[in-house]
């Protein structure tokens, strides 16, 4: 038979049918196609309840092919998707909104990281399993916004979970779009829609209605002191990453060079945007004044008393009524260049300078608040024990993260016991404690208040024990 190019037309014609209606078939009902794009809060936790029903008829091993699209488009796409991101917040360093998607794609854990637990004895054996919760609630923060997403994706569906996200306003159209392209490839390949949905125009009424709706199991709040509240007191199972004010201490034995280093990648990473990242340094004042010159040999301009005092004139102010008000960072220079904040300062930097620094007073509300700007506050302090005393006055108890450069183990460990974060830095960068240069794996939901740690797919799940009773135990008598 002669082949010709309307059989062939007809063919493929018949076999994309046919393989579309397998994947309305296997697809979440009547959203299949939607790509997990919502306005309605109520049709986007329908629509992902269905996607976890899909979910859960595929292997562990599908899971690992759904993650693997994530993790390649966030790989691949990186450099259109962080500029997409940079372009839409305002915020940030490109060259580290693009690093920050890669990472996550590359580092997140996946379904590699599941395990069961056994006991087996006399009696027989149990098994400990973890299972999904079903359906989670998101929110996420305007400082990584599809970086967030794309953990919280990778962690969530590892587990066998699908999840609604209801992403910072600010963020809103990197998340669809990233959103979008995930459960595309996904769906393309696997035939489910909507594990990952996402709120298009988000609001604190649809993370409320999100908090409150029957048929989302848990939520996982990425985000400052308010939403943490929210969530805590959302009456839900709540995983809360909530806000950090990390303290560095260094006492006259660190390798001041090493010290100066590390303090500026990490403070000027993505322009202090991290909430791992150094919030304030309490120095001894032994060593005061060469760190303060190692600063500026590694890189870091220092701005003298009138610049700083100008730059906290604008950069800082307050908020709240009588009891409740309180000093923050001001919108306008969040996540700023450097130059940005010189400027304000009255002085002119080059573009590509990465941090400010200078010496503060204790009262300065640099030292007090979470700036997330490029400017770096340095207090002088009497000895090690009054550096550890003021870094854990500043943390504000969110027990998060803390940073110390010392070669004394005696100090090291004084300070992780005073402090008590999530996160303890010792002779590193903030990051490091990520896996990022120290040893560990990597989430960008560090769950502080309510204790899970640096979340893993092992986070989103239930345990489920299943026992056998005299049975199976082959080590026992015969
Ligand atoms: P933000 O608190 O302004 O917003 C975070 C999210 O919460 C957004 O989606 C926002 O719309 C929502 N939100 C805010 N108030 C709410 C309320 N009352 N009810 C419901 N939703 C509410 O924070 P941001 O500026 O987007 O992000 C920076 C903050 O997040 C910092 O405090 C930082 O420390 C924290 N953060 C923590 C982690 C962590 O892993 N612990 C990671 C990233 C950021």
């Amino acid at each position: 038979m002669q082949v010709d190019e309307t059989i062939i037309r007809n063919v493929v014609q018949q076999v994309l049918a046919e393989v579309g209606q397998l994947s309305a078939i296997n697809g979440a009902g009547g959203n299949a196609g939607r790509h997990g794009i919502f306005t309605c809060v109520d049709e986007a936790v329908a629509a992902a309840a269905e996607a976890f029903d899909q979910l859960s008829r595929h292997t562990t091993e599908d899971r690992r092919r759904i993650i693997d699209h994530i993790r390649r488009i966030a790989i691949d796409q990186a450099v259109e998707l962080g500029t997409m991101e940079m372009e839409e917040t305002k915020i940030g360093r490109l060259e580290h909104k693009i690093e920050k998607l890669r990472m996550l794609g590359e580092r997140t854990p996946g379904v590699e990281f599941l395990r069961s637990e056994v006991f087996s004895g006399d009696h027989g054996l149990t098994v400990i399993e973890h299972a999904p919760y079903g359906v989670i609630g998101a929110i996420t923060p305007v400082t990584h916004s599809l970086p967030t997403i794309t953990g919280n994706a990778v962690s969530m569906i590892a587990s066998g979970n699908t999840v609604v996200v209801n992403p910072h306003p600010s963020g809103k159209r990197v998340a669809v779009e990233g959103v979008r392209r995930f459960n595309e490839a996904i769906a393309d390949d696997v035939g489910i829609d909507n594990l990952i949905c996402v709120i298009a125009e988000p609001t604190l009424d649809s993370a409320n209605a999100l908090f409150k709706h029957r048929d989302i199991a848990c939520i996982c709040v990425t985000g400052g002191p308010a939403v943490a509240r929210a969530a805590l007191n959302s009456g839900k199972r709540a995983v809360v990453a909530g806000p950090g004010n990390p303290p560095v201490v260094i006492d006259e034995t660190a390798d001041l060079d090493r010290a100066a280093k590390a303090i500026i990648q990490g403070a000027s990473y993505d322009n202090n945007l991290l909430c791992i990242s150094e919030k304030e340094v309490f120095c001894v004042e032994a060593v005061f004044d060469q760190v303060m010159t190692a600063m500026e040999r590694n890189g870091a301009v220092r701005l003298n008393a009138t610049e700083i005092e100008r730059l906290t004139a604008v950069a800082i102010t307050s908020v709240g009524k009588g009891e409740h008000r309180h000093d923050v960072a001001a919108k306008d220079y969040i996540g700023q260049d450097a130059a940005v904040l010189a400027k304000a300062a009255g002085r002119d930097v080059p573009a590509d300078t990465e941090l400010l620094f200078g010496e503060v007073a204790e009262t300065n509300p640099f030292v007090p608040v979470e700036q997330m700007m490029p400017f770096l506050p340095f207090v002088r302090c009497r000895d090690v024990d009054e550096a550890i005393a003021k870094a854990k006055h500043y943390e504000h108890g969110f027990r998060h993260t803390a940073i110390i450069h010392t070669n004394n183990i005696c100090n090291m460990t004084r300070m992780g016991r005073a402090m008590d974060t999530t996160l303890f830095v010792k002779n590193g960068p903030c990051m490091a404690a990520l896996g990022l240069g120290g040893e560990g794996y990597l989430s960008f939901s560090i769950a502080t208040p309510t204790g899970e740690g640096v979340t893993t797919p092992l986070t989103f799940t239930r345990e489920r024990r299943c026992s056998l009773i005299d049975d199976l135990h082959i080590l026992g008598k015969n």
